[in-house]
């Protein structure tokens, strides 16, 4: 993990820095508050930083303030480092936005284990902001998140001149399997359609659930033709996909059909998303298990 310090003073920045890397973090030193207020705008900022107060320029606990007036994706967490010991400093700084503090000379032992409240802290977020971009029930991306990548996906495309397709995926008349199998049975089929569809992406593709039955994939750098191939590959794996039940002496199985869009000929999200839905609901006209490709 890594930590920012900044420090004004060579030698506690010096002696901080050692400690550190003798703990296996890796440090990015700054020497003054103007240094540590842009490195923690860098995207690539560490989320632990450790931070004196009295520094020129800018000090630690107006560092705090600015900070946690941003509204950020990430959070840093704050140590304060001061040689003020006073109750009532000690709130300044908590109530700036440090999330802890240390008193200078700091004990290294007492410093290692805070460090570990926050390291604990970040990761706790971490996982909480990866749980909240997962469909609970299938374990791929949700709605939101899909789309966000997606998003980014699009953009990269963009800037590497290189093509994406996506492929939007019902289950065909899926009703009727919540019906005769009941819910419990339906939340099985749609894992193991999920599980399916992840087996047929490769490392740098991408796969949500849409919708209750719907799921939609995207593929970087794949063209028309490609992603053509994929969906029909995809169709015929969805079909063969066998889902047992408790109870049940026959597997369940079911067909999808799935309409494909590609960067090729729409620009946007929006318009591919749109494209790849109108090709979807052609599919469902024509008789369903099927893959239509959009514009065709
Ligand atoms: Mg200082």
């Amino acid at each position: 993990m890594e930590v920012l310090i900044a420090d004004d003073d060579a030698l506690s920045r010096r002696i901080l820095q050692d400690v550190l890397v003798t703990w296996g973090y890796q440090v990015k030193v700054t020497k003054n508050g103007h240094e540590a207020w842009e490195a923690l705008q860098r995207e690539d900022t560490p989320s632990l930083a450790i931070l004196d107060w009295m520094m020129p320029g800018l000090d630690g606990v107006e560092i705090c303030k600015l900070l946690r007036q941003q509204a950020k994706d990430r959070y840093t967490y704050i140590i304060l480092l001061t040689s003020r010991y006073r109750p009532e400093d000690i709130v300044q700084g908590l109530e700036a936005g440090a999330d802890d503090y240390i008193i200078k000379p700091f004990n290294p032992e007492e410093l290692k284990y805070r460090l570990k409240i926050g390291q604990r802290i970040i990761d706790l977020e971490e996982r909480i902001l990866g749980l909240a971009r997962i469909d609970y029930l299938t374990g791929l991306l949700n709605r939101r998140a899909f789309m966000e990548r997606l998003e980014a996906e699009i953009s990269r495309s963009k800037r590497e001149k290189t093509s994406l397709g996506i492929i939007i995926i019902d289950l065909d008349f899926f009703k009727r399997v919540n019906d005769s199998y009941g819910h419990l049975a339906g939340d099985r089929v749609l894992q193991s359609v999920a599980r399916c569809l992840q087996q047929s992406c490769r490392r740098y593709d991408f796969a949500g659930r849409y919708g209750g039955e719907e799921f939609i994939l995207g593929f970087p750098g794949v063209t028309k033709e490609g992603i053509q191939d994929i969906a029909f590959r995809i169709r015929k794996s969805i079909s063969q996909c066998k889902t047992i039940c408790t109870g049940q002496q026959e597997p369940i199985t079911v067909t999808a059909s799935l309409g494909v869009a590609c960067m090729e000929d729409h620009f946007d999200a929006d318009q591919l998303i749109s494209a790849a839905d109108d090709a979807l609901y052609q599919a469902k006209r024509e008789g369903r298990d099927k893959v239509v490709m959009a514009g065709s």
